[in-house]
């Protein structure tokens, strides 16, 4: 099966009825920028910069991180690659920068909220990416974000960054798209508003899944009652999409439900523009992509919008399932 997926790799995404989607890919690490090509993904939907910050005794210097972030920009050979800024606090931690023990780590000092709180080294990294933005066709992408005051506040330390490399001299492409994550209710509820500030937005469904349902993604005894099938769940990915194409920006998802085969109808149902996955599953999402017909699934998400709990949600895609084999 999986030599056969191979044979895939350079087909175009598309459903039977010629709906295309961007299936990107999610890495950790540019070693796996190989695999992306590889495996045909149209680009990288989510580069976790967090790695580069890990694992040693010292922040990243601005001419480091620019090395790695530019040499992913000219592997991709023009391929988009969204890089997303610092994304620590939570579960990730980093030695050399202690932070306050927190009671409640996941809804305290974490992601966009630290780089602002510390603007030189978020500074840092937005001069890094906008360098490595001369050499390919790279994008930013914000995570955590709440409120609109936050996305304006990241907006305006990327400007001083764009002003601090022009009067150095140094290139950079002054267009650079910018996205955010959708990963909180309050942004998705607000989606509409987020929307108008930014170039495209993902939805990071392993944060939003845990925030809609108040169910700590790490927290193993009470890991069964994290579903992202739940009506509430799904309702919201509904109003963050819809809110998108008002706005007429692409919305993707960066989360690991962009990789859960079961899923896709839903993905397809909605009209989600690009799903970005793991390397390693993002054949097997396009070998069902190929044999899906985008205006099923559209009738399929409208009985899934009045299912009153998960497993009426689940029965529906698994009888879906066994229609399509
Ligand atoms: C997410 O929350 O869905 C996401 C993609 O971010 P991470 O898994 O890195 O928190
Ligand atoms: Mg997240």
């Amino acid at each position: 099966f999986k030599e056969s997926l191979q044979e895939i790799a350079d087909v175009a995404p598309v459903t039977l009825d010629q709906s295309l989607v961007n299936l990107h890919a999610n890495i950790n690490s540019i070693m796996e920028i190989d695999q992306v090509i590889r495996n045909g993904a149209s680009g990288v939907g989510l580069f976790r910069t967090e790695y580069l910050y890990m694992d040693r005794d010292s922040l990243p210097t601005e001419d480091e991180q620019f090395e790695v972030y530019r040499h992913a920009a000219i592997q991709l050979k023009g391929r988009p690659i969204v890089v997303r800024t610092l994304d620590i606090g939570g579960d990730k931690k980093l030695d050399y920068l202690p932070l306050a023990k927190e009671d409640n780590p996941f809804l305290g000092y974490r992601a966009i909220r630290i780089s602002l709180d510390r603007s030189e080294l978020f500074l840092a990294q937005l001069r890094a990416i906008l360098r490595a933005s001369h050499y390919g066709n790279v994008k930013i992408m914000y995570p955590m974000i709440t409120s609109l005051d936050e996305v304006r506040q990241a907006k305006t330390l990327l400007e001083r960054a764009k002003a601090d490399l022009t009067e150095r001299g140094v290139p950079f492409n002054p267009d650079i798209e910018v996205g955010l994550t959708i990963e909180v209710p309050a942004a998705a509820l607000i989606a509409d508003v987020l929307a108008t500030e930014v170039n495209f937005m993902s939805i990071g469904t392993n944060d939003l899944v845990q925030y809609v349902l108040a169910v700590d993604r790490m927290n193993e005894t009470i890991a069964h009652l994290y579903n992202p099938y739940h009506p509430a769940v799904i309702r919201m990915l509904k109003l963050v999409i819809d809110a998108g194409k008002r706005a007429g920006i692409p919305v993707g998802v960066c989360g690991e439900m962009a990789g859960d085969i079961r899923a896709l109808p839903i993905w397809l149902g909605l009209g989600i523009e690009e799903l970005s996955i793991s390397v390693q599953t993002l054949l097997q999402v396009k070998h069902r992509l190929l044999a899906s017909d985008s205006a099923v699934c559209k009738t399929l998400v409208d009985r899934i919008l009045v299912c009153r709990t998960s497993d009426e949600i689940i029965e529906l895609l698994t009888e879906t399932e066994h229609k399509e084999s």
